[in-house]
């Protein structure tokens, strides 16, 4: 057999969203109620394509971390589940960094749209970063992609939720900007997001007083971690 096959791929559609930087996307998807869209992208964007597709429920996007490719890949990987000390086989994990940078996420399907000459597909819950090419769509077939009594290993939980708290003043700037058309659902995805606790593993492990900021739509959110939980701080115009 030889192991010289390669195949070059080239992108179908683009995915929109909000998350416009890697820190604080969660690290699977369907953990944050996060909207976006699949913009059908050169001969793709032909209503053909996607005759029927508004049959499914929920669909595979398969995708490549774009922004990690120029990083390559190694054999062994720390998982930030295993608090980024132990290593396992880059197979093992879910790692962004992987030998054909191919990423793998099923979302739900709200609708398909025309909008300005191309299809839109209305999307909820990826872990995508804005901008992602995606490389194929396909219909998530419930009786053969759901194994619920499937073992995940490393990963059998979903992450560990924490509360989020909002102080004064950025009670009154998330209810100003989440009025905006466009930043919906504002609140909803911050306590999403940062109910994860984005920050790397071993940073979780001491105290950890630092300001950190995420980037969700036009705007810089900060917040640090405080005796309740995550402490939201402030909202501002991003950089
Ligand atoms: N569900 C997919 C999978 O299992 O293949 C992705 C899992 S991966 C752990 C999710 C992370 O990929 C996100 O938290 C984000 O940091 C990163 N990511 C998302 N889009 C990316 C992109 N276009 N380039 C590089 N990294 C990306």
């Amino acid at each position: 057999m030889s192991a010289s096959f390669s195949n070059q791929i080239t992108a179908v559609a683009y995915c929109r969203t909000p998350y416009k930087q890697k820190f604080g996307i969660p690290r699977q998807p369907g953990l944050v109620d996060v909207h976006g869209y699949v913009e059908l992208t050169g001969p793709f964007n032909d209503p053909d394509s996607v005759r029927g597709l508004e049959q499914y429920s929920h669909l595979w996007l398969l995708f490549c971390f774009h922004e990690n490719l120029a990083q390559g890949w190694k054999t062994t990987v720390r998982p930030p589940r295993l608090g980024g000390n132990e290593k396992l086989g880059v197979f093992a994990t879910r790692s962004t960094f992987r030998p054909n940078g191919i990423g793998q996420s099923v979302v739900k399907l709200h609708g398909i749209v025309r909008r300005g000459g191309k299809i839109c597909l209305e999307i909820s819950g990826m872990d995508l970063l804005d901008g992602t090419p995606i490389i194929d769509i396909k219909p998530y077939i419930p009786f053969s992609d759901a194994i619920p009594d499937a073992i995940g290993g490393m990963a059998q939980e979903a992450p560990v939720q924490y509360p989020v708290h909002f102080c004064s003043e950025a009670e009154a700037q998330v209810a100003r900007y989440g009025a905006r058309p466009q930043s919906p659902n504002l609140r909803a995805l911050i306590e999403g997001v940062l109910a994860q606790d984005p920050r790397p593993a071993y940073k979780k492990a001491k105290d950890d007083a630092k300001l950190y900021q995420v980037a969700l739509y036009d705007l810089d959110i900060f917040w640090q971690i405080g005796p309740k939980g995550i402490e939201v701080l402030e909202l501002k115009p991003g950089m």
